[in-house]
This record gives C-alpha cells, structure tokens and sequence, in this order.
C-alpha cells in the first residue's frame, strides 16, 4: 500500500510543488488548503504516513494547524514563511520532524529529503547508551519520531552486548560518565572491532569542560553533542553522519558489484573467497571452486541480439542465486560465472552443481519477447590447498575439457589423471 502524505498548504503554486516532490518519492496525496479541511479530513481518517504543514492559512494565521495535526500522532514538518525566533522557538517546542523556511528553492530540496528519510530511516539501526533514563528516553523519542529503528543500553558494557546481539546498529550515540564502562571506553572498544566507514560514534555530555568533545574524537568518535541541545541540532548530526555512512555503503557496493547482474564482481569475490577458503580450511569443511561459462553464448546474441543476451544473463545470475544461496556467486566477466560452495563431502557438492546444469539445460530462460534454452558448461576443483588464483586456473583447465567434451558437462579438476 501506498505511504500517504497530508499536505496542508493554502498556495497553489506551493501545493503543487511539494505534491510533484511527493509523488516522486510514491506518497499518495491528499491535499488540505485551510484548518477547517484539515479537521474534517481528520475526523474521517487518520492513517497517514506524515504530513507537511503551512504554518499561516488562511482560517488558522498562528500555526493552529501543526497542535492539530500532531494530536492525531502524525509526523510533521512545518513549512514557513516567518523566520523570527519566536515562530521558531514555537515551532520547535512541538513534537515535530523538522521545520523548514520557506525562502529559496533549497526548501524544496530539503523537503525532499526530509520526507525522503522518513521513509529509509527504518533500515538505519542506532544504539542510544545512557545511564539517565530521562536522558536516554529524550533522545529515543527524538530518533523515534524520524522513524529510526532504536537500541538502548545503560552503560558501555550493555552497549557491548547489544552490539554483539544487533549486527545492523550502524550508529552509537553516548554518554560520557556511566557506571561500569564509561563512553571513552566504550568509543575505544568499538572502534577495536568497527571501522569509520562501519559505525558512526556520536559522543555526548552535559560537563561543561570543552576538553570532552576532543578526547571523544581522539578515541575514535565521528562527532560530539554537548547537553542540552536542541532537536534541530541534534537533528543534523545524527542525518549528516547516517548520510555519509549510507554513501560509504553505497560506493562499496557500487565497487563490489557486477552492475549487470548484481552479483559479485572478481574483485569481491577473489577477496571473500580467500576469507571463506581460510575458514573452511581451518575448520577443515568440505568445499569447491567451480568456474562456470555459457555455452556457445556468441549465438545468443547473434540470433536474439545483444539485448536479449543481456537478459539471459541476469536470468542465470537469478538461477545462481536460488541454486547457490548459501555459497558465494559472482560474475568474473563476460559469459564466465564463479561459485564458491562448502557442504557435506565433495558428492553432495557435486549433485548441488549437476542439479544446476541440468535444471539450466531443460529451461528456457525469459528475455523480452523470447524464451531461450541454454546449457552450461563447468570446471570444478574440490578442497584444494592451492592459493586461489592457482585454484582457479585450474578450474578454468577442467571447465576447457569441458567444452572439448562437448559442453553441457561438469569436468572435476585432476579427475581424469586418477
Ligand atoms: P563457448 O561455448 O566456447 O563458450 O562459446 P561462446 O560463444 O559462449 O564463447 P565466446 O567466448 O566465443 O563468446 C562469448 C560471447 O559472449 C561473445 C560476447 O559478445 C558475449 N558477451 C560477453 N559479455 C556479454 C554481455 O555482457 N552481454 C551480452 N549480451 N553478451 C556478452
Ligand atoms: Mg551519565
Ligand atoms: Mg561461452
Ligand atoms: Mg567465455
């Protein structure tokens, strides 16, 4: 279902903009132009995602609309055309997401990602550690009305813990002075474990010695808050450091991935699959290295086009996916597909590849208008010592006798010397 989005706005001109914003980002609208409209929408239906809200209308000068809006529970961004301190002051008192000035066309581009946030905030996991309740609850209900997913600890070993428990936790906001471990330490412990690009760390007191905010960043804190501070700032921080996480993240991806495909890319895979051989040697787990390639794909493309070739190649990586789930899968380039696997002994790890060849070799695989059969051919190296670069030549040697075989086959590296 879609997010709905109420929009209290008496100019036109405005209305429309923040309704194409709206849209853009899948909010279905619905568009009030005075408080009156408001009430009597409101009395019918509540269940809106969030609203954005005109501070003046025409029947309600004062910002009568904003008390009204919240009192039914939905988030609110006021939009304004008073910049004074006091309408501000005013503004801000009231339990709102955010409010923003109307004066330039920036405001529109900032309302976009306000409303933007509102509906990611959920996948962005933060840790609030806190001896003072108060203290601790202030700073969930402010996360909580911008719809972030929150964990709470009492102390730097809590945090810890729910650290270990909670792998998504990309932020921790904390105190300075806690009982058993204080936030310096605890800064300290998790960057032993958490990179800069990983985990933000925002440290915060109420002392009023300037020296905390430097020992925070110095042990390893992205940024510093001094108590009291109001949600604005607060409000800042916290979307400046979650945005510059989120881009790390995406820039890695965008580095890791084959952007046909979505899976891995040779670089992923070569560095998470020198990992993963490590750890299944030294826990002496069964696995293999298969390198797999399409049959006579020149073909495919010849006959259907470049297009539909592109097609038959995500469809294979969809094929990979549900086939090797568990096992890691990537694109080396081209027609040329690897998969590392572990498993029980190299039997079964042979019938999960077979079972997958001969499932491509009966299907017909979707692109656009046409449905195309292919078969696959493949090399495979079980439990072998080598480093993997040598692992993979060697593979690649069992994939050519493959091909010389006929295609459409599995070829065991070293197989044929026994
Ligand atoms: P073989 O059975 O010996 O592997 O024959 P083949 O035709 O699959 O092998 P060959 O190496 O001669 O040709 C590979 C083809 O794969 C040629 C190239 O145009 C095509 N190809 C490589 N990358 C892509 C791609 O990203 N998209 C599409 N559509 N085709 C690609
Ligand atoms: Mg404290
Ligand atoms: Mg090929
Ligand atoms: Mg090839």
């Amino acid at each position: 279902m879609r997010q709905r989005l109420l929009v209290v706005e008496d100019s036109k001109p405005i209305a429309t903009v923040i309704k194409q914003i709206a849209q853009s980002l899948k909010y279905e609208v619905v568009l009030a132009t005075t408080l009156t409209q408001v009430e009597e929408i409101l009395s019918g239906d509540t269940d809106f995602f969030a609203a954005t809200i005109d501070y003046a209308l025409p029947d309600a000068m004062d910002g009568e609309a904003i008390a009204c809006v919240l009192s039914h529970g939905i988030p609110s961004v006021v939009m304004t055309g008073k910049m004074d301190d006091e309408t501000r002051k005013k503004i801000l008192a009231q339990p709102v997401i955010d409010y923003i000035p109307k004066e330039n066309s920036q405001a529109f581009l900032y309302l976009k990602r306000v409303l933007h946030w509102q509906q990611t905030n959920s996948n962005n996991a933060i840790l609030v550690v806190d001896d003072s309740s108060a203290a601790r609850n202030h700073i969930v209900e402010l996360l909580k009305r911008r719809n972030f997913t929150v964990f709470v600890a009492n102390n730097g070993v809590q945090a810890l813990a729910k650290l270990q428990q909670h792998k998504d936790i990309k932020m921790v906001i904390t105190d300075l002075e806690m009982p058993e471990m204080d936030g310096i330490t605890l800064t300290n412990e998790i960057r032993k474990k958490h990179s800069r690009e990983q985990m933000a760390i925002i440290g915060i007191s109420g002392a009023e010695n300037g020296i905390h905010s430097a020992r925070f960043i110095k042990n390893g804190a992205d940024d510093f808050l001094r108590k009291p501070f109001c949600p604005e700032e607060f409000y800042c921080r916290i979307t400046q450091n979650i945005e510059s996480l989120n881009n790390i993240a995406q820039i890695q991806h965008a580095a890791n991935t084959d952007y046909l495909t979505e899976l891995s890319n040779r670089r992923s895979f070569f560095s998470n699959a020198n990992q993963r051989i490590a750890e299944y040697t030294k826990r002496k787990v069964p696995y293999c290295l298969a390198v797999l390639d399409i049959d006579y794909f020149k073909k495919v493309n010849d006959t259907y086009g470049h297009d539909a070739g592109d097609h038959v190649l995500k469809a294979l990586a969809l094929y990979m996916r549900k086939h090797f789930g568990a096992g890691l899968t990537a694109r080396l380039g081209g027609e040329e597909f690897a998969i590392l696997l572990h498993g029980v002994d190299s039997d079964q790890l042979f019938n999960k590849l077979d079972d997958f060849r001969r499932e491509i070799s009966v299907s017909t695989l979707p692109a656009g208008d046409s449905q195309i059969a292919i078969t696959v051919s493949i090399g495979v190296v079980f439990d072998s010592k080598d480093e993997l670069s040598k692992q993979m030549n060697e593979a690649d040697n069992a994939l050519y006798l493959a091909k010389d075989n006929g295609r459409n086959q599995i070829v065991i590296s070293g197989a044929e010397e026994e």
